[in-house]
């Protein structure tokens, strides 16, 4: 077996009870992935949305999982789950009832078509930070730094009152 990587997840939904959307599948990260398991998720967030602003605010979360699937599996793993749990794409950066990120895997920088890691977006995103700041504030964003201090360094904000954990 590979040796195991520790990667992050962000989540978020802002639809059919958002909060019960990431709690799902915060669950389901920690069980319904083979040789993969959660080692830590964080509270859950309330944003503002990015992109079009006519739709429900956001729950978001952040999980740290053990896994010793590749990056490419573990995407596929993650979008096996979005769609088990319903996740139609109505349009770009829009209302969604899960989204599940690949943020980081390991050390690794990979640029592939399909998946770039780390997310290209997480470090404007205060809503994948705060909440991977909870978890996990030392953690390497590869070619930025801490995840603290990349969040510390943000000046956009969606979340509310710059943080709103439920
Ligand atoms: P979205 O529906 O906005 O979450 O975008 C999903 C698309 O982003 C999929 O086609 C993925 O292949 C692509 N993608 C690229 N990099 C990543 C990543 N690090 N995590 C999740 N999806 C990614």
């Amino acid at each position: 077996m590979s040796e195991a990587v520790l990667a992050a997840i962000g989540l978020g939904s802002n639809l059919s009870n958002p909060a019960e959307q990431v709690r799902k599948a915060l669950h389901a990260l920690g069980s319904a992935i083979a040789q993969t398991r959660l080692i830590k998720a964080s509270s859950l967030y309330v944003s503002k949305p990015q992109g079009p602003a006519d739709q429900p605010d956001y729950v978001n979360a952040c999980a740290l999982v053990e896994t010793h699937l590749s990056a490419e599996q573990l995407l596929q793993q993650l979008q096996r789950l979005e769609t088990l749990q319903g996740k139609i794409k109505y349009r770009h950066w829009g209302e969604r009832v899960i989204d599940l990120d690949l943020l980081l895997y390991g050390e690794a920088v990979i640029d592939l078509p399909h998946l770039q890691v780390p997310h290209p977006w997480m470090t404007r995103r205060d809503f994948v930070l705060k909440p991977l700041a909870e978890i996990a504030p030392h953690l390497t964003i590869p070619g930025v730094g801490r995840v603290i201090e990349a969040l510390q360094a943000l000046d956009e904000t969606y979340l509310y009152e710059n943080e709103r954990p439920l």
